[in-house]
């Protein structure tokens, strides 16, 4: 298939969460099928920095409300897929991707229009001519909406489907009314069954009224999603009506960027045959890397994460506190600026048993993965969860909240013929999120132990499954 695909982010180029880990390790598999794979993403100031020295630049006009402006396509190839950077140094050469020193740009709006609009117009300057667009998250919501709007006639998309997958509800891209037109539509799209929301613009919406098929990346989110109006965001009502379109399709791990037994980051490589000694040693290394005291006998929590609400950090802290003479925590994290200084309080309070990093770090990301016992994940809502199933690659049990994606990959009693592989609690509730702490701190010290590590591991978080229901519904977008 020829599959024209429009992100935000993409790993190895750009990244802020799991939307990138997700859209580089799919289009990546897609083009490794052998599928025409054309991906478009933002010309960061960060990718300038990058090499892209062999592409080829294409000069474009992207028609926008005040006349058509000109933009810059850089082109690179790798790994199987043809990968095209809206270059508009005006709009994306800055520090961010969709914001700075915790505030987001205050032209996100007509950043991501231009971007959309680009990618429609891009993928006809360079005669590529898709039978699917897959299009992700609020960011490219508009391309759905431009198809719809703009392009129903033309016939370079005669015949093109268009999926859009939501990652996140919880960001909608909601502007003032004055995007609409600024974004190249009219009165005829503000209304309930267009792009207005509650008074607002809403991007996200742009791409479930107008896509052809909807993916979220699982199914109990995907449930969750149409049934409760906290996971929908007052679009519950407009999901549930486009059921029959929506899919979930559980999210895959690179396998090769996280893999213990090939990981360089790690001061020892471990497969499932030693895990423990593997563990033991990663463990003693970053204890003595980040100033913890040495103790093997006590089980080492990570936490590696955006610090958001979702996340529901804050609530762990108060039951973590009580038990730091039980276990010791290291945390990784960025974002809200109320949560660092409560981890750096606690850092402080604790020497010895708590350190914090609060920056992107992916090396130190790896090692707090292998060197961790428990993984802890104790979201409010979560889509579908990268950090848990990389965890148990890792032989890292995760103990975690009983929502979306970590709902379907994690369990405490044996399921389908495979052993228990985690802890879970109730989203939300600290008293839960603390029984299960301490099960979980009891459990490794106990002959259960290794069996959960072992089964984390055995774990199928492979994309293979994956890739192919969304190749499914690509046809059928296409078909339709
Ligand atoms: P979300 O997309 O909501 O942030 P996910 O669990 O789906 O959560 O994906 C998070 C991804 O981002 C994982 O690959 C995780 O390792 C990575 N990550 C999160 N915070 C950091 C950080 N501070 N440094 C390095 N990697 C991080």
């Amino acid at each position: 298939m020829k599959i024209l695909v429009a992100a935000s982010e993409a790993v190895p180029f750009c990244k802020t969460g799991g939307l990138a880990d997700v859209v580089g390790a799919l289009t990546q598999r897609l083009g490794a099928l052998g599928h025409d794979v054309c991906l478009f993403l933002p010309k960061y100031r960060s990718i300038r920095a990058a090499s892209l020295e062999g592409g080829i630049a294409h000069p474009l006009k992207v028609p926008l409300a005040g006349g058509a402006v000109d933009v810059g396509l850089s082109f690179l190839h790798r790994r199987g897929v043809s990968v095209y950077f809206v270059d508009y140094p005006l709009y994306f050469d800055r520090e961010g991707l969709y914001g700075n020193a915790g505030k987001d740009h205050e032209d996100n709006d007509r950043r991501f229009a231009l971007f959309s609009r680009a990618v429609l117009e891009g993928a006809k300057a360079i005669g590529f001519k898709p039978d699917v667009i897959h299009i992700h998250d609020w960011q490219t919501g508009l391309v759905a909406a431009h198809l719809k709007r703009h392009y129903k006639n033309d016939p370079h998309f005669a015949g093109a489907g268009c999926v859009f997958t939501i990652h996140n509800m919880a960001y909608q891209g909601n502007f003032p009314r004055a995007a609409l037109e600024a974004g190249g539509f009219g009165p005829e799209d503000w209304s309930s069954d267009g792009l207005e929301y509650y008074g607002q613009v809403s991007y996200l919406k742009g791409g479930i009224v107008h896509a052809d098929k909807l993916t979220t990346v699982s199914s109990s989110y995907a449930r969750e999603i149409q049934e409760s109006p906290d996971r929908g965001f007052g679009l519950e009502g407009l999901l549930s009506r486009r059921s029959k379109d929506l899919y979930g399709i559980l999210n895959g791990v690179d396998l090769e960027t996280w893999d213990p037994s090939r990981d360089a980051s790690l001061i020892r490589k471990y497969g499932p045959g030693d895990a423990a000694a593997g563990k033991a040693a990663c463990k003693e290394a970053l204890q003595r890397e980040c100033g913890l005291e040495a103790r093997g006998d006590r089980p080492l929590i990570g936490v590696v994460s955006r610090l958001d609400y979702q996340k529901g950090l804050d609530i762990a802290l108060g039951a973590l506190e009580p038990r730091l003479d039980r276990c010791q925590l290291v945390v990784l994290g960025t974002g809200d600026p109320s949560l660092t200084e409560m981890f750096s309080a606690l850092e402080r309070r604790r020497a010895g048993a708590v350190h914090f990093h609060r920056s992107f770090n992916e090396p130190f990301a790896h090692r707090i993965y292998a060197a961790s016992d428990i993984f802890l994940m104790p979201s409010r809502f979560e889509p579908c969860g990268l950090g848990q199933m990389i965890a148990m690659r890792y032989g890292t049990v995760p103990v975690v909240s009983r929502t979306g994606g970590l709902n379907d990959t994690v369990h405490e009693e044996p399921r389908d013929g495979q052993d228990a592989n985690g802890f879970l609690c109730a989203p939300g509730d600290g008293e839960d999120l603390a029984r299960a702490l301490d099960r979980a701190i009891a459990a490794f010290a106990s002959p259960g132990w290794a069996p959960r590590v072992k089964a984390g591991m055995a774990g199928d978080f492979s994309w293979d499954r994956s890739v192919d229901r969304y190749l499914e519904i690509f046809r059928e977008a296409a078909a339709r």
